[in-house]
């Protein structure tokens, strides 16, 4: 199953969340120690250390929680990632007030922070939510100073950072709470209004990628149809001229002979053009390979035994290298070997007689490296980007080589990608081009 692009989002923001709350815990063990043992001010260090402590804690148990349901579901519910989401944020919000308590309350600059809690919540959450955290916020804040104020739970003045304590002064803390509780709502509603108009735009672009994906599997079924079809027709038509060149060999002038001949070699050119893009197609449209461990030495063999008469032809010799310890790799024999056996062809093809080809096959600790290197033509720089696009030649190409479908590697980039490997070009123009596929040995 396709994981849930918002799901998705939400836990990585999640896990992103728990990164900073590290961070977090790591500052407010520092900062007690920096603040109390060189800046001289009078903090309630054991709490603050306990915090920090509570905090890497309860850090931890968020983390774990989330890998726990990551494990047991495959990818964590909506519900469970909200819900973990909304109980970090407002337990964040209940240990920046202790920690605000226990270093002087409503004196303690710190106070800023909740604006933070406040952002990270309208990213997250929905608007709804996010105000629930900036009310729940607005509470707790308003209750420490109100019991400091009251003197039910003590206030920890901040000497030697402020001259006196403040905590009993009713127009500083009603000024302070108003303040407070505006900017906190101010924040909810700015950072909700881009957030919302953020998301809106990503669905759009979601949906819009959704509908082009739609589109372009419903232009491959078509084109797989229509080429399945004229495959058929072609095979049909191929055999006819098969059956006519045979019947018709010294009965007819040389002039008709000609014609039949060069009908057939049209019909047989279409035809593998027709097969490829067919092929092509249903790479596109079948979701998965059948994927084993198979020899690579093997494999090689077949796709230079495969490519060997048209090298020989042009006086080319295939030249070949395996590292001792290249062995068994996982993925599907097949494709590989037609990607291989295509990457040769190309470089015969696209090198002038008496030239030189050589394959390189290179164990890596992960991977192998399948290197198809020529001193051929080479690839025009302005058109090296395009060489894996369908159908695309490059110009110099379509001067010494008239037939081509420019399919062959389209189908090898798809095949690398199927296996999750990586396919790398590096040409010269009239010097020789170097294809090098990069591919996991192991699932
Ligand atoms: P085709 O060979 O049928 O044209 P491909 O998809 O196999 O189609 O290759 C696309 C284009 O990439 C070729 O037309 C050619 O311009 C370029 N190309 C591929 N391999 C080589 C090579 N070894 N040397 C030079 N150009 C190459």
């Amino acid at each position: 199953m396709e994981p849930n692009p918002v799901n998705s989002m939400l836990v990585m923001r999640a896990h992103w969340l728990i990164r900073l709350r590290w961070v977090a815990a790591v500052s407010v063990a520092v900062g007690t120690y920096l603040a109390s043992s060189f800046l001289g001010i009078a903090l309630h260090s054991s709490a603050l250390y306990g915090i920090a402590a509570l905090l890497a804690l309860y850090n931890m148990t968020v983390f774990l929680l989330l890998n726990h349901f990551a494990r047991t579901n495959g990818e964590v519910p909506f519900w469970a990632v909200k819900k973990i989401v909304n109980i970090q944020i407002s337990a964040d919000l209940l240990i920046l007030t202790f920690l605000l308590h226990f270093s002087g309350g409503i004196e303690n600059p710190f106070v800023f922070f909740f604006i933070f809690h406040m952002i990270i919540a309208s990213i997250l959450l929905s608007v709804r939510e996010s105000y629930m955290h900036a009310t729940f916020a607005v509470l707790l804040f308003g209750l420490m100073i109100l019991l400091e104020y009251l003197h039910v739970i003590r206030h920890h003045c901040l000497g030697g950072f402020v001259s006196h304590c403040s905590c009993g002064d009713t127009h500083y803390v009603l000024g302070t709470f108003f303040v407070f509780a505006v900017t906190l709502y101010l924040v909810v509603y700015m950072a909700s209004y881009i957030a919302v108009r953020l998301k809106q735009a990503e669905q759009a672009a979601r949906e819009a990628n959704s509908l082009l994906r739609t589109k372009d599997r419903m232009k491959d079924e078509y084109v797989f149809r229509v080429t399945h079809d004229i495959k058929g027709h072609l095979a049909a038509i191929q055999s006819c001229l098969n059956l006519v060149a045979s019947q018709t060999v010294g009965r007819v002038d040389s002039a008709a002979a000609d014609f039949i001949n060069r009908a057939h070699n049209r019909t047989k050119k279409l035809t593998y053009f027709v097969r490829t893009l067919l092929e092509l197609t249903q790479m596109r449209l079948s979701g998965k390979l059948e994927m084993d461990a198979f020899s690579l030495r093997e494999t090689v063999r077949n796709a230079v035994g495969a490519a060997e008469s048209i090298a020989r032809e042009k006086s080319i010799p295939l030249n070949c290298h395996l590292d001792p310890s290249v062995g068994d790799i996982y993925g599907n024999q097949f494709s590989i070997e037609e990607a291989i056996t295509n990457l040769l062809l190309n470089a015969a093809k696209y090198t002038p007689d008496k030239g030189n080809v050589t394959l390189s096959v290179k164990d890596r600790d992960d991977s192998v490296l399948i290197e198809v290197a020529d001193t051929g033509i080479g690839i025009p720089e302005d058109e090296i980007g395009h060489i894996f696009d369908e159908f695309f030649r490059a110009s110099n190409a379509i001067k010494v080589e008239r037939d081509g479908t420019g399919l062959g590697l389209s189908i090898v980039k798809h095949i690398i990608e199927r296996h999750n490997g990586q396919i790398q070009v590096e040409s010269e123009l009239n010097h020789g081009t170097k294809f090098t596929l990069t591919l996991p040995k192991k699932r």
